[in-house]
C-alpha cells in the first residue's frame, strides 16, 4: 500500500472505515506524518471495543480550528487544534455530550436508560450503542479481588451495588454475596447488610484447625473448644471431647445467635 502524499484529515479518516491491524500501524505511521506535514496534532481514540476511531473532521475552517461531526449526537461543533490538541485530548465528542456523560447523576432512571441487569443471570449489559460499548455488550469489567465494575457517569462502580441502584433506587450499606463468589450478583445471590451481619456470612478461616468453623484445638487439654463471635467478642462455649460434640454446640449456638445458614461453608 502507498501513502501517496495525504491531503490531510480525509484520506485518513477514509482508511478508518476498515478495521486491522496492518491498517492501524499504517495509520499510526501515516498521522505521524500527517501531522507533521500540517503542523498539528491528530488524535485517534481507543474504545472499549477496541475499534479505533478519531475525530470527524467535516470542514477545516482554517490552520487552528476546524469543524467535526460528534460520534454521539451527530451534531456539528468546532475545535481549535493547536490550542486543545496539545494538552487534552480533543476526543470525538462535542461538549454538550461529553458533560451529558461526565455529569450523569447515578440514579435509577439513569441506570435504567443506560444498562440492562438480568436478575437471573446477574448480568449487566448496555442498553443502547454509546461511546462505552455497544447495545446488547456486557457492561462488566473485573475489579479485582474476584468483584465486577462497571462504568457510569465517568466513575467506576461495583456492579452488586448498581444492581441495587437498578432494582430499588439506592445505593446499599454493604451487599454480600451469599454464596460466597463475588462475580455473582444474580438479585437472589445478594443481600444488604451492615457490616457486623456480614461478618457472620464470611468463608471459613485459614487458621481453623478442625475444619469446622467454630470449632478449635485446644491445645493444653487436646480437647475441641467450641466458640462464637458476638459483637466482635468471642464467647466460649464449652471444651469438648469429641470434634461432633463441639460442633453440635456450635450449631446450636448458630441459631441462639441467627448466623446466616451458609457461614464457614
Ligand atoms: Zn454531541
Amino acid at each position: 500500500m502507498s501513502v501517496g502524499k495525504p491531503s490531510g484529515y480525509r484520506s485518513a479518516l477514509l482508511l478508518l472505515e476498515r478495521e486491522d491491524d496492518d491498517i492501524v500501524r499504517y495509520l499510526d505511521e501515516s498521522l505521524r506524518l500527517i501531522q507533521g506535514m500540517v503542523g498539528y496534532t491528530i488524535h485517534r481514540s481507543s474504545r472499549m471495543n477496541q475499534r479505533i476511531s478519531m475525530v470527524k473532521v467535516k470542514k477545516k475552517i482554517n490552520r487552528n480550528e476546524a469543524v467535526c461531526i460528534c460520534t454521539r449526537c451527530s451534531k456539528d461543533y468546532t475545535v481549535k487544534y493547536i490550542h486543545d490538541a496539545n494538552k487534552s485530548p480533543v476526543g470525538d465528542l462535542c461538549l454538550t455530550c461529553k458533560r451529558a456523560i461526565a455529569d450523569m447523576a447515578v440514579t435509577k432512571d439513569n441506570v435504567r436508560a443506560h444498562l440492562n441487569y438480568d436478575e437471573l443471570t446477574g448480568s449487566l449489559s448496555y442498553r443502547h450503542t454509546t461511546i462505552s460499548g455497544k447495545a446488547g455488550e456486557s457492561a462488566t469489567k473485573e475489579h479485582g479481588a474476584g468483584y465486577l465494575k462497571t462504568r457510569l457517569g465517568g466513575k467506576d462502580y461495583l456492579v452488586h451495588r448498581i444492581a441495587f441502584m437498578y432494582m430499588e433506587g439506592r445505593f446499599p450499606d454493604q451487599v454480600d454475596h451469599i454464596d460466597h463468589n463475588r462475580s455473582n450478583n444474580v438479585w437472589s445471590n445478594l443481600r444488604d447488610v451492615n457490616n457486623k451481619v456480614n461478618s457472620k456470612n464470611h468463608s471459613k478461616s485459614e487458621a481453623n484447625t478442625t475444619g469446622i468453623t467454630g470449632v478449635a484445638v485446644h491445645k493444653p487439654t487436646g480437647k475441641y473448644r467450641a466458640y462464637i463471635g458476638k459483637d466482635y467478642k468471642q464467647i466460649h462455649l464449652g471444651l469438648f471431647e469429641t470434634l461432633a460434640e463441639a460442633k453440635e454446640a456450635r450449631d446450636e449456638a448458630n441459631k441462639v445467635y441467627t448466623y446466616h445458614s451458609n457461614h464457614g461453608v
